[in-house]
Formats: structure tokens, C-alpha cells, sequence
């Protein structure tokens, strides 16, 4: 194997991961929404900007704050705004289901 195709492929594992935490992102909040029963409708407008915010202190949050994995490690669990705890089950979501897409392609790639 030569190391561009290595590259390649370790590159399409690596975006397979990032769409795989932002589907888990998605997941995650359909399920808290259903939890705290609000409407889903919103969450499918990603054109719009209030979308998501935080259910301690009800701030919109920005893009910047909704970085899967990202965002919760930067701010350590906590909201931005009012440093209301984030459960783990959301970063648990983005990284297993990020995992599962991953090892799909991990598994496309080699068969
Ligand atoms: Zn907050």
C-alpha cells in the first residue's frame, strides 16, 4: 500500500468520525427534547438560529457553543452562560455513535 492511500483513508475515517459525533449531536437532542416534551420540529431548521439552548437558563446557544465533543470539553460540562452542568449522555451519543459511523467506514474500507 502506498502512503497516499493510507492518508486517504485514514482522512475518510477521521470525517466519518466528525459526521458520525455531529449525528450523535442531532440524536442527543431529539432525545432530550422528547424528554422534556418539546417539539423536534425546530431541531430539523438548521437554518435557524434559536434552535438549540440551554435547558438550565434557556440562553440560545451559539454555533460556536455546539461543537460535538468539542464544546463539551472546552467548557468542561458546563453551559457557557450559566454554568449549568451538561449530562454525559450527550457527549456519550456523539462519541459512540461517531465510533459506529467510523468503524462502518473502517469496515467499507477493507471489504
Ligand atoms: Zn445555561
Amino acid at each position: 500500500m502506498n502512503v497516499l492511500f493510507i492518508t486517504l483513508c485514514a482522512l475518510q475515517v477521521i470525517i466519518g468520525f466528525i459526521i458520525g459525533a455531529i449525528l450523535g449531536c442531532f440524536y442527543a437532542t431529539i432525545m432530550d427534547r422528547i424528554n422534556k416534551k418539546m417539539s423536534i420540529t425546530k431541531v430539523f431548521n438548521i437554518f435557524k438560529k434559536d434552535t438549540c439552548f440551554c435547558f438550565n437558563c434557556n440562553h440560545i446557544l451559539k454555533q460556536r457553543d455546539m461543537i460535538p465533543i468539542i464544546s463539551y470539553l472546552k467548557y468542561k460540562g458546563k453551559c457557557k452562560y450559566c454554568g449549568g452542568k451538561i449530562g454525559l449522555r450527550n457527549i456519550y451519543y456523539e462519541f459512540v455513535i461517531g465510533l459506529i459511523v467510523m468503524i462502518g467506514i473502517c469496515v467499507f474500507i477493507i471489504y
